[in-house]
């Protein structure tokens, strides 16, 4: 059964309709056409609208995205007072939570919570507010109480203040292990809302990050991806970005056959993900030289040289490709430097960075020279804009998101590390192209939307399938209520999806 679709225009053809069978293009062509050969099945007119590649958001967390929606939420919260209504309101709608779980405040935005303030809104259950980057956690007594934190308590690449219940990096893990485990049904509950919410944006394809986002276990999330997939009840493809910090289960898992490229196109193995630092924002990123407003402070590593080449050393005898979550320039430093002694002219099973921020020009030519797979956040420029100068100093901010640099000198793709930022990919691109103030570079709306799009699939080894709108590609495609190539580009910002087609079935309208 073929489904036509009529009077559009698309994005690098010529072409004004065109015809989907079996899940993928069968054709692109005039109307005429494609209604001769669709005969009386059914046909879509979609008013001159614009046809793009769904998008491909290149690093994000579906698991947790979907967690994220089902807990508080504190993005864009401004003071106290707003999270105690947030908290009364949440206790309200759930009478029989043991915990009390939320995520997105910003230091930036409103006074950092603490034990104190949480004890006081609080008393009762134990209450763990993630901040906005999910690299620290505000905590109350009750919380560390049922974590068994004391000052006993250690944590490698990772800080525990119990005088103001702000744990950082890896500390983070001994509260969520506390926490109540959510079981399978929950995680598929969490995917399905982490990707129905993808899908309003125009994203048909995720690099995701689960394996210690909600259960920190691989098991229970891994068993409900293969379920769903072979159920065809994925409406977003998964590439997924096995995280582990533990060498023992990333060895078991290697054992138990896994290695990148096993799964289907739904969902399938992506590269080992590894934490090398933290993030701007929690002034965590490790870099070379001390942050200009906290000069005792150079951020932090999160896992030593040593276990990084381990891990590395490991998935390359296993051809797996490794992607390390850097800020930092010193982070980079040292992932450059372990990178060097396992690399592969041209970086065949594209190992590589993930978001690449505070660089220094030496760094970029290095990441450019070996080939490295970027994958960048255009969408972290909003926030990060407004305090990048006054974190580092504007002349180091002049190589810092190169993010054009980037996409110029070897593969980059651009996503959301959702639930960091949501998923609006049209947002992102908005941003890459309209540029903040404080980032020097720009994309060009042609560059932005490749970003999201084809080089995204490049770097899953899924360039011919996926990306481009071309005859015997899977049919996932959104479909735009203007031309964001040629409108003004302030305009972008404005423009909806009206459509998302996945494997050709249509997941979402508007
Ligand atoms: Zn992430």
């Amino acid at each position: 059964m073929t489904r036509g679709y009529i009077n559009c225009k698309i994005w690098h053809s010529s072409a004004s309709a065109f015809l989907i069978e079996d899940g993928r293009f069968a054709k692109l062509g005039t109307r005429e056409e494609i209604e001769e050969q669709n005969g009386n099945n059914e046909l879509i007119d979609l008013k001159g609208m614009l046809v793009i590649p769904g998008f491909v958001d290149s690093h994000m967390h579906l698991a947790e995205l979907g967690f994220y929606l089902s807990q508080m939420q504190l993005i864009g919260m401004k003071d106290s007072s707003a999270l105690k209504d947030k908290i009364t309101a949440y206790r309200q709608q759930n009478p029989d939570a043991r915990w009390i779980i939320g995520r997105g405040w910003d230091d930036t935005l409103m006074e950092r919570p603490d034990k104190k303030m949480l004890d006081a809104l609080c008393p009762d259950l134990p209450l763990a507010l993630t901040r906005v980057d999910g690299h620290v956690m505000a905590v109350n007594s009750k919380a560390l109480q049922e974590a068994k934190i004391d000052e006993n308590t250690a944590a490698e690449g990772g800080t525990i203040d119990l005088a103001s219940g702000i744990l950082e990096e890896n500390a983070i893990a001994l509260i969520q292990k506390a926490m109540p485990a959510p079981n399978e049904k929950k995680i598929r509950q969490y995917i399905e809302l982490g990707q129905k919410l993808a899908n309003s944006y125009g994203i048909t394809s995720v690099g995701s990050d689960d394996f210690l986002a909600v259960v920190r276990d691989y098991r229970p999330v891994l068993n409900v991806f293969e379920q769903m997939s072979y159920q065809e009840a994925l409406t977003v493809r998964v590439n997924e970005q096995c995280e582990f910090v533990d060498l023992n289960q990333y060895a078991q898992f290697l054992d138990e056959g896994y290695t990148m490229d096993v799964g289907n196109d739904f969902f399938r193995i992506g590269p080992l993900k590894i934490i090398a630092d933290g993030t701007l924002g929690a002034e965590t990123a490790a870099l070379s030289e001390p942050y200009a407003d906290h000069k005792e402070n150079k951020g932090m590593m999160t896992i030593s040289e040593d276990d990084l080449r381990i891990m590395t050393q490991l998935a390359s005898n296993y051809n797996m490709g490794v992607i390390v979550h850097a800020i930092g320039d010193a982070a980079v430093d040292t992932v450059l430097k372990v990178f060097k002694e396992f690399e592969l002219p041209g970086n065949p099973l594209h190992s590589g960075l993930v978001h690449c921020q505070i660089l220094r020009q030496d760094q970029i030519d290095e990441i450019c020279r070996m080939h490295l797979s970027c994958y960048v956040q255009s969408l972290f420029e909003e926030d990060d804009g407004r305090i990048l100068a006054e974190r580092i100093g504007t002349k180091r901010s002049e190589t810092c998101y190169p993010f054009t640099s980037l996409l110029h000198g070897t593969l980059t793709s651009n996503g959301s590390d959702a639930p960091v930022c949501m998923p609006q990919a049209l947002h992102g691109i908005s941003l890459a192209v309209n540029g903040v103030q404080g980032i020097k570079e720009t994309m060009s709306a042609e560059e932005a939307l490749s970003s999201y799009t084809e080089k995204g699939a490049a770097q899953i080894f899924m360039q011919d399938s996926i990306g481009q709108i071309k005859e015997g590609s899977y049919a996932d495609f959104a479909v735009l209520d203007q031309d964001i190539l040629t409108c003004d580009p302030h305009e972008i910002d404005r423009t909806k999806v009206m459509m998302t087609v996945m494997n050709g079935n249509t997941v979402f309208e508007k």
